[in-house]
């Protein structure tokens, strides 16, 4: 079965259960789940990707103004389902074009817009062993690998 890494960000973690709810009707079964706080140096290293773009410290800083939830969905063609399921980028857009989205109902502009997905199955390889990395691996004090609290 396919895995995704989901995460709820600090603007929609007090909804986070509505968002849960919406996962699991969708048919998406939750693998492992953690509440944590990003820090910035962190948050830089997950969205490595977008170094160089004028909106990283912005997202960098929204992503550490509050917990997020981290979780691994699994479900047949989760990568993509996920991502449809959460809606475009800009939350405003996503209210027209995809009302019933996660970013539509939970989001509210292009960079507060509640939700994360791995976008392919190396961003969802990468990003599940960031969150939660393999067992046996020693944590990374640095940066705060592995320090990722269970939900109880
Ligand atoms: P995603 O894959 O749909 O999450 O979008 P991207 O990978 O392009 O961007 C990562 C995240 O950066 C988005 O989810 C937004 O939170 C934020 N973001 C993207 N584009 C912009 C932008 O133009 N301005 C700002 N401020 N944030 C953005
Ligand atoms: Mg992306």
């Amino acid at each position: 079965m396919e895995q995704t890494l989901a995460l709820v960000k600090p603007d929609a973690f007090a909804r986070k259960d509505e968002v849960v709810l919406k996962v699991v009707s969708a048919g998406f079964t939750v693998e492992k789940s953690a509440e944590l706080q990003l820090t910035p140096a962190r948050a830089a290293q997950f969205y490595a990707e977008h170094a160089g773009k004028p909106f990283l410290d912005d997202l960098c800083n929204f992503m550490c103004s509050g917990r997020v939830l981290a979780m691994v969905l699994s479900k047949e063609g989760a990568i993509k389902a996920w991502r449809e399921l959460m809606g475009p980028t800009d939350s405003v857009a996503a209210r027209s074009t995809a009302p019933d989205s996660m970013r539509a109902l939970f989001g509210t502009d292009k960079q507060k817009n509640a939700c994360h997905g791995s976008d392919s199955p190396e961003a969802a390889a990468r990003e599940i062993a960031f969150f939660f990395p393999p067992s046996g691996e020693i944590p990374d004090l640095a940066t705060g690998a592995a320090q990722a609290a269970p939900m109880e």
